[in-house]
């Protein structure tokens, strides 16, 4: 079955890597379903999308575990904030977290991640624009934090995440996202959302969160 704005986001997929002379294989595009119910998820899901993004622990939580049911091999990831209390219900529903920004949210994945058995990918969130409503670690504490998450907690960190400011040009900051990657010895760049993942997978993102372009618009 097709889908037409997934059809459409996967065409401009391949066109951007093959632009920036990327193999499309390099990109996974995470459908972020948020605030969609099954009746919108369903038709993408028959359509061959099997990774999905949801903002919301509890509200994923609801809208998936019978979705899971049915479509086991489905991969989840989260991209909103985590709070600690949350974490237990997070690992065991997610195949990845993308926001990852604090230590103690970092000690609370980790220990659930033991006590559950279970290993997720992890992305550490970056405020690259500094903003200071912004969830994210600064810039400047990046090295610091990762060394702390690698060294001190033994997690396996794949990647780094950003949400650059809405009212600017997001280049500049996919692009100290993929510095302080380089210089941490880390592959994986969760950035791009509809807007503007043309532009992120040029400057090399290996995971782009597409949500309104695919879904239509929210409220
Ligand atoms: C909602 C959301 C997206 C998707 O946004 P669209 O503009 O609808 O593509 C991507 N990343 C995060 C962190 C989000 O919260």
């Amino acid at each position: 079955m097709v889908h037409e704005g997934l059809k459409r986001v996967l065409n401009g997929l391949v066109e951007a890597a093959q632009a920036a002379g990327r193999a499309p294989g390099g990109v996974t595009l995470i459908a972020v379903s948020k605030t969609f119910d099954a009746a919108d998820i369903v038709p993408v899901i028959e359509a061959g999308q099997r990774v999905f993004g949801e903002n919301r622990v509890q509200e994923a939580k609801a809208k998936w575990l019978p979705l899971k049911m049915q479509w086991p091999d489905v991969e989840l990831h989260l991209i909103g904030p985590l709070q600690s209390n949350k974490a237990a219900d997070a690992v065991q529903l997610f195949d990845a977290i993308h926001t990852i920004d604090r230590r103690k949210i970092a000690e609370a994945v980790a220990s659930e991640m033991q006590k559950q058995g279970k290993a997720l990918q992890l992305f550490v969130q970056v405020n690259t624009g500094r903003e200071p409503q912004k969830a994210g670690i600064g810039p400047e504490e990046a090295d610091e934090f990762l060394q702390f998450c690698r060294d001190s907690l033994g997690l396996e960190i794949s990647g780094l995440m950003c949400i650059p400011p809405v009212d600017e040009d997001p280049a500049p900051h996919f692009e100290m996202l993929k510095k302080i990657a380089a210089r941490n010895g880390l592959r994986g760049l969760s950035m791009g959302m509809s807007g503007d993942y043309a532009k992120a997978i040029a400057c090399g993102a290996t995971h782009v969160r597409v949500g309104s372009a695919i879904f239509g618009l929210r409220d």
